[in-house]
């Protein structure tokens, strides 16, 4: 997708950023700040650094990524723990169509048999699909597409520039070619907006057709003045349904009844009647320690 952001070079000095929680990912690699995704629900958004209005209108790439990341898993010390790549923003934006950065990180994480999980919402990760494929018969590698509803006239007001869902499913089904593990992240689940039985249960089945191995839900989250955006949103967009919204999010989660309600009546029924399973971290064991031997 076109986008009519500013995109400056930003070179950086660091590549890799810590996490304190290790399990699944120790670290984090991000190539862009600022997401033309323009999702409303972003928090990254209000986490951005160069931007005073918030708006993403500048789109900052870290042009040298791959010769950092490089220098940085060349140390000795290294012991390929698993990068998530986007944790922030989305790697496969529509600046990526141009810049390439992604295909240089990836022969850098095949040079040095490195785990990652790649998780968009662009069907642009297909351009990298032979790398991919090339990294999977080494190590571990997830791509994970995150959605949040198959019906195009409400995901074009939440996320205009992300890729619709039946095309992200599509690119699911090429990626389970391959020997990478490939999941769906449901999220956000909005309430009273994309919680419906029926938007649910046509995830399910895009990803039981895609073949995925695994299906991770989440409710949204709204976190600092991510709350405001969300709500003067669905004030003008959806205003029907603004009161339940402001009485569900008395703070930054969903309120405790309503996702216990979600989660009993809708997300684990289907689940099961899709036959999907929520455990990403099997596959990670399996795949860690059964690197493919004829790519040696
Ligand atoms: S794709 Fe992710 S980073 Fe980009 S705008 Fe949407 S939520 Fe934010």
């Amino acid at each position: 997708m076109e986008s009519n952001k500013t995109i400056v070079p930003l070179p950086c000095t660091s590549a890799l950023h810590p996490l304190k929680r290790k399990i699944p990912y120790g670290w984090d690699l991000n190539l862009y700040r600022g997401c033309a995704h323009d999702c409303i629900y972003c928090y990254a958004r209000h986490q951005h650094p160069h931007s005073e209005t918030h708006d993403f209108e500048t789109i900052y790439a870290k042009t040298n990524l791959a010769e950092v990341l490089d220098r940085e898993l060349r140390r000795p010390g290294w012991k390929r723990e698993i990068i998530n790549i986007g944790g922030v923003t989305d790697s496969y934006q529509p600046a990526e169509a141009e810049l390439k950065l992604m295909p240089e990180v990836l022969r850098v994480l095949i040079r040095h048999k490195t785990p990652a999980i790649i998780s968009t919402k662009s069907t642009l990760v297909l351009r990298d699909i032979e790398l991919i494929d090339r990294l999977s018969h080494l190590t571990y590698i997830n791509v994970a597409a995150s959605v949040v509803t198959r019906d195009e006239s409400i995901r074009k007001f939440i996320e205009p520039g992300a890729s619709g869902a039946d095309k992200l499913f599509e690119a699911l089904h090429e990626f389970r070619k391959t020997n990478a593990s490939v999941g769906l992240h449901a999220m956000p689940i909005i309430p009273f907006l994309t919680d419906s039985y029926e938007t649910i249960e046509t995830l399910c089945a895009g990803a039981r057709a895609a073949g995925v191995h695994y299906m991770l839900p989440g409710v949204m989250y709204l976190r600092g003045n991510t709350r405001k955006t969300v709500f003067d949103f669905f004030r003008r967009t959806f205003p029907d349904r603004f009161e339940a919204l402001q009485a569900c999010y008395k703070k930054g989660g969903a309120d405790k009844n309503y996702k216990d309600q979600l989660y009993q009546q809708v997300v684990n029924p289907l689940r099961k009647k899709y036959d999907l399973s929520g455990d990403y971290s099997r596959i990670i064991r399996e795949k860690m320690h059964k690197p493919d031997p004829t790519l040696f």
